[in-house]
């Protein structure tokens, strides 16, 4: 610098506020509108029954998809919880969570953030986006993380991120390979810069836990985009995806609008990925389980 004080300018917490804060006008239903105006509740059949399959746009029953969730008609892998997940990949009884109990600093004191994550933690069960402990696969003891979109959409927050680094601390020191599910919309804007630092923060025990020759394995479901794609889900030794899952940095319209280019239409999936070589492999969600654990006895776990 050439002896200049520099001021950076930020805009007044006010004004950042502003940017999220719901306009009221938007919210409020209008006081004088009346009964018949108001939107009547559709006779619907309940979502657990029903659900269009995205892929061939048939309507399935919810119970014909099996504990996997995978369309009977054309295969179109559904996203499941971080649970069900957990249930089909594991050893039955195996699994030991950890590091439960962590809370965010609320860095921004973003307005209703924690309310809004006791409603979360009410609705799936979890304490944070990311189930994190160890298990076995196989038989092959490993530290698993696994995230789950139904959590604000498995954003990136702090306690995320303190889970994920204290699972490859824990790995690194117990000689475990990790296994790694990732999903993520990306950075937890609630939490501002906070929520990128993280990544740099897994990185660095990634490395680590890569520098004392231990495996890594990830698997990429849909869909994994942001921060996330940007850091520790890409730094897998083996990098696997789930058929069909969207994974990127950037959404499509915004690289479309920079590029000023149309995108092929498998831009972001995980077929597009693997034949530009930045998967491995695609993995059915039927074969996950033996594929993991075949790469772990392959890969030393005992
Ligand atoms: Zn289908």
């Amino acid at each position: 610098m050439n002896g200049h004080n520099y001021k950076v300018l930020l805009p007044s917490k006010e004004k950042l506020m502003a940017l999220f804060s719901k306009k009221d006008k938007y919210i409020r239903i209008n006081p004088n509108r009346s009964a018949i105006e108001a939107p009547q509740p559709k006779p619907e059949v309940p979502d657990e029954l029903f659900s269009q399959c995205p892929g061939c746009k048939h309507t399935i029953y919810q119970k014909d998809l099996g504990s996997e969730r995978l369309c009977p008609k054309c295969g179109y892998t559904f996203r499941i919880s971080a649970v069900e997940r957990l249930q089909l990949t594991i050893d039955p009884g195996s699994f030991i969570e950890l590091f439960t109990g962590i809370e965010t600093k609320d860095p921004l004191k973003f307005p209703n953030y924690k309310k809004k994550l006791a409603a979360v933690r009410e609705l799936t069960g979890l304490d944070e986006a990311v189930l994190t402990g160890t298990a076995k696969i196989g038989g092959h003891q490993v530290a698993l993380g696994i995230m789950d979109s139904n959590f604000i959409m498995a954003s990136m927050g702090s306690v995320v991120g303190e889970k994920i680094t204290r699972l490859f601390e824990l790995a690194t020191e117990e000689k475990l390979p990790v296994v790694l599910f990732t999903a993520s919309g990306g950075a937890r804007m609630q939490e501002g810069i906070v929520s990128l630092m993280q990544m740099a923060k897994i990185s660095a025990a990634v490395q680590r836990h890569s520098k004392a020759g231990l495996f890594y394995l990830t698997v990429l479901t849909d869909p994994t985009t942001g921060g996330v794609t940007a850091s520790f889900a890409m730094e897998g030794d083996i990098i696997i995806a789930e058929s069909q899952a969207l994974v990127g940095f950037a959404g499509r319209r915004v690289i479309e609008s920079t590029v000023r280019e149309q995108l092929p239409d498998n831009f972001q999936k995980a077929e597009f990925l693997q034949e530009h070589g930045f998967v491995d492999v695609i993995v059915q969600r039927s074969e996950m389980r033996s594929t993991i654990a075949d790469l772990l006895a392959f890969h030393g776990g005992k």
